[in-house]
């Protein structure tokens, strides 16, 4: 069938209503988690320390038993079964291989505990998962003899060897520097697409999160925000708190007047009136008066033009690479902006400043 149909009760995995709480109830780790995971797909749990993202996934994997709600995989309801039972293999945080054991050795390790393959059957599936791993050459060196990267591709050969059903990883790249994780996101990235395995993956980078899921699930204080691509999580938040988490430098959240104008609706602010898209206009037409949140992206405000729209000063210009932000105030409400390298100088004082509506929220 096709991802259409898929998306509605056929998903290969689905995570309804979990609720998991510690310490008598008193802890809420997380509640209510709907999450519907694809054949092939590729989840991110993504929030700040504490959201809940490493308890939902280990609810999944059978290392938690959820308080209340339900896993099914392929169907079947696997929330009562031990972790051993469900298919579904666990990548930690730490890297962990058996310091004694070869690399054949430590990827076998799983066939040899819980399946009666044969020796052939076992070194064959061993040696595609080398190769796949680019790790052929080195199955008879010891994990120290390794470097990081190599053995986190150990860790997730260990994994793969079993042919889960999905694979679940928790922040398996903490540990290495910067370089290093980028090429292994890249890696793991390939892989999966090769594989064709479904992976929930955690982590509190939402610079992460954007660059390997193909749906991303960001969570706060216990529960689900939203659920989106990342093009859909980026443009359209749910909420300030989506808003906010997704996207760095964080978004101008501007405070205004839903107000009545000459030509249609506009959001007075404390400096200056931003007219509204044709899009906005049927949206806000009952809230005449109210206070609204207006969001727009800082690489949405255009600097530098020549008459603007209002004009602000230029507190601060941070370099960030191929990019700078560029911080400003404007009658006392900060903003921040994003421009091409070096195109504002740090010794302007005041700067004119466009904002590309369509590019807004509320
Ligand atoms: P981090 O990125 O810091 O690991 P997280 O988003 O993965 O955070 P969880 O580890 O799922 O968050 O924790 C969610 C909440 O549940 C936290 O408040 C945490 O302190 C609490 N919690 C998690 N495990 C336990 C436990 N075994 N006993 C008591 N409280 C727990």
């Amino acid at each position: 069938y096709d991802s259409a149909d898929r998306s509605g009760t056929g998903d290969q995995i689905r995570v309804d209503g979990i609720r998991k709480t510690f310490n008598d109830g008193s802890v809420v780790a997380c509640d209510d988690v709907n999450i519907g995971i694809d054949e092939g797909e590729f989840i991110v749990l993504v929030g700040p320390s504490g959201c809940g993202k490493t308890t939902t996934l280990r609810c999944i994997a059978g290392l938690e038993e959820p308080d209340s709600g339900s896993i099914t995989v392929d169907g079947e309801d696997i929330t009562g079964l031990k972790s051993k039972d469900r298919n579904l293999a666990f990548v930690f945080q730490s890297i962990a291989l058996f310091p004694h054991m070869s690399v054949r050795k430590n990827i076998r390790f799983g066939l040899d505990m819980n399946t009666d393959l044969s020796k052939e059957e076992k070194r064959q599936r061993v040696e595609e998962v080398a190769d796949t791993l680019g790790l052929s050459a080195m199955l008879d060196r010891k994990p120290s003899a390794l470097s990081g990267g190599q053995q986190q591709r150990v860790s997730l050969g260990r994994a793969m060897v079993m042919e889960p059903a999905a694979f679940l990883l928790d922040e398996p790249f903490s540990a290495l520097d910067a370089n290093l994780r980028d090429k292994m996101r890249v890696e793991v990235k390939k892989i999966q697409r090769q594989l064709n395995t479904a992976m929930i993956f955690v982590t509190h980078d939402q610079e992460e999160a954007m660059t390997l899921g193909d749906k991303i699930v960001v969570m706060n204080e216990g529960y689900v925000q939203q659920i989106g691509t990342p093009y859909e999580v980026y443009n359209e938040p749910e909420n300030r708190f989506v808003a906010g988490f997704i996207g760095s430098p964080s978004p101008n959240l501007i405070e205004c007047t839903v107000e009545r104008t000459a030509d249609g609706l506009a959001f007075a602010s404390d400096f200056y009136t931003i007219p509204a898209t044709e899009k906005q206009v049927d949206r806000v037409e009952g809230y005449i008066g109210e206070t609204v949140i207006y969001g727009i992206r800082p690489e949405y405000l255009n600097l530098g033009t020549d008459p603007g729209e209002f004009v602000a000063d230029l507190d601060v210009v941070e370099p960030l690479g191929d990019r700078d932000a560029v911080h400003l105030s404007a009658n006392g409400t900060s903003l921040s902006a994003v421009t091409p390298q070096g195109k504002i100088s740090k010794e302007r004082d005041r700067i004119h400043v466009d904002i590309q509506t369509e590019e807004s929220w509320l």
